[in-house]
């Protein structure tokens, strides 16, 4: 039987190559957007003008698909390090701030700054609040709400970060699936936020919950052990 490490190598080699196909994949994608771009320029006024748009959608559906990919797939370790949850939140709000203005989303945080700094791979765990945050976005019609609150449980010991939202809720088989990858319910959606957010919670030893009441909202429950020794965690397939 195969033994773990000569598996590892070959996970590692395949995620290098899948990584090296996305990047080879990436290059000519862009290079027909760009000159989409232009043609729109030129068919101004003309009847077939209204492929344009068409076609720039399929290719950025296309680029999420590779991108979001290219998270899971690609091979390496990340860099865990002492890390504040508070300032990661901060960042990510920051982020995703502008977006949520334009579409009169009110994101509303409760910050516990006396949660102790854990160790993490901070890009990551960014890479994991902005899925479920977009999510959230998704599901909220104008004036929704966003409610993003960490806590410390110092009895169990883990920090816990929850987004809730007012959306439209998560019905049965919804729950049931989105972990699952490349589910989605939406037209433009690759099904892999969901997938990548919980292989990597997996691997800072943590979990994520929903909780959901259709046409209500959903809280998304992000929990991280506080003491953590782990060497590394990796991403990869
Ligand atoms: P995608 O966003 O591309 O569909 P995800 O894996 O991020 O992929 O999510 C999977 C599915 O989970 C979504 O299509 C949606 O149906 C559901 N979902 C996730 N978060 C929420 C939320 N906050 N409210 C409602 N539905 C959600």
């Amino acid at each position: 039987m195969e033994n773990a490490v000569v598996k590892a190598e070959k996970l590692a080699i395949l995620g290098q190559m899948a990584a090296g196909m996305v990047h080879e994949i990436r290059n000519p994608l862009t290079a027909v957007g760009c000159f989409l771009q232009l043609l729109h320029k030129c068919l101004k006024g003309n009847p077939k003008e209204e492929y344009i748009p068409i076609m720039l959608a399929e290719l950025n559906h296309a680029n999420r698909l590779i991108s979001e990919f290219l998270q899971f797939a690609k091979p390496g370790y990340s860099r865990p390090g002492r890390c504040s949850i508070v300032e990661i939140i901060k960042d990510v709000v920051l982020l995703v701030e502008s977006e949520a203005l334009s579409r009169q989303f009110n994101i509303e945080v409760d910050l516990d700054v006396n949660i102790p700094k854990i160790i993490v791979d901070s890009g990551q765990l960014k890479q994991v609040f902005i899925n479920i945050i977009k999510n959230a976005f998704d599901a909220l019609s104008e004036g929704g709400k966003i409610f993003v609150q960490t806590t410390w449980n110092e009895l169990e010991g883990f920090v816990q970060i929850s987004f809730r939202d007012t959306g439209v809720g998560i019905d049965k088989e919804t729950l049931e699936n989105m972990f699952n990858p490349f589910f989605t319910t939406k037209e433009s959606g690759t099904g892999l936020g969901m997938f990548t957010s919980k292989k990597i919670i997996d691997n800072h030893g943590g979990r994520i919950e929903i909780q959901s009441e259709p046409g209500k909202g959903t809280t998304v429950t992000v929990l991280l052990p506080v003491e953590q020794q782990h060497a590394y965690t990796r991403t990869g397939i």
